[in-house]
């Protein structure tokens, strides 16, 4: 499928909406999600969500006074759409399935022994869930840090995208977050008190248990932050599961 013929009719308010089209359009959308919305459930309806979507690119991203709400094959939007070429866009995601029963993200056994920040102004809401692979590693990480006596303080772990737009504009203060993280693919924790004297434990058992600390990224360092990502994994990819799983499982 050439990015150029991807959708044969209009897809929006009022549109022809072909099934095929909407989910194009649908999965353009959330691979290109730059402004604070919900991941949309790849369905090929074109429902309030979709049309919500369209307007939010076309207001931000295309710079329109006055959205329409609809994308027209060749039009204005659609180049937005597909600005940055076909690499994203495959007959794989274009008919990806809704996301198994089989919930992508789970919280840590409950034997562990951990806090979570409290919410404020600068701080949503700690969602203290991750992806299975993470959480596995994490447990065990958790469970050694336990028996040295240390209760870690989750400061963020899984994020929305809204969550994720929220840190990268000003939330997080003077250190702004990634435009698209493992955060919202459920890989990754940020962990409090990074100029505590057991901050150098936590430090080498989560490195132990194949996380990559923040601390040595080398282009933007991040010392709260330990990144549990198996590196074959696609960020996009990754990002797209958890978030479907999210959004199926918390209204
Ligand atoms: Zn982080």
């Amino acid at each position: 499928m050439s990015v150029g013929s991807g959708i044969k009719a209009s897809v929006g308010r009022g549109g022809a909406n072909i099934p095929t089209d909407v989910l194009f359009i649908q999965n353009l959308i959330n691979q290109r999600l730059l402004t604070p919305l919900r991941w949309l459930v790849v369905d090929g309806r074109c429902g309030p969500l979709t049309i919500f979507a369209i307007e939010e690119i076309q207001r931000v991203q295309a710079g329109m006074k006055h959205p329409s709400g609809i994308v027209v094959p060749d039009s204005p939007t659609f180049r937005v759409l597909t600005a940055g070429g076909a690499e994203s866009i495959s007959p794989r995601a274009a008919t990806m399935e809704p996301p198994a029963n089989r919930p992508a993200l789970v919280p840590l056994s409950s034997s562990i022994r951990y806090t979570v920040a409290t919410p404020g102004p600068n701080t949503p809401e700690v969602h203290a869930v991750f992806s299975p692979a993470t959480a596995s590693r994490l447990d065990a990480a958790f469970a050694e840090l336990n028996k040295l006596g240390i209760v870690p303080q989750v400061n963020s772990a899984f994020r929305t995208p809204e969550e994720q737009a929220f840190m990268q504009c000003g939330g997080s203060g003077s250190n702004p977050a990634a435009k698209v993280s493992w955060h919202e693919a459920g890989a990754a924790v940020d962990i409090n008190g990074t100029t505590s004297p057991q901050f150098r434990t936590i430090k080498t058992v989560m490195k132990k248990h194949r996380f990559k600390w923040g601390g040595e990224f080398h282009s933007k360092k991040d010392p709260p932050h330990f990144d549990g990502r198996l590196f074959s994994g696609d960020l996009k990819d990754a990002v797209r599961k958890a978030q479907a799983s999210w959004n199926s499982t918390n209204k």
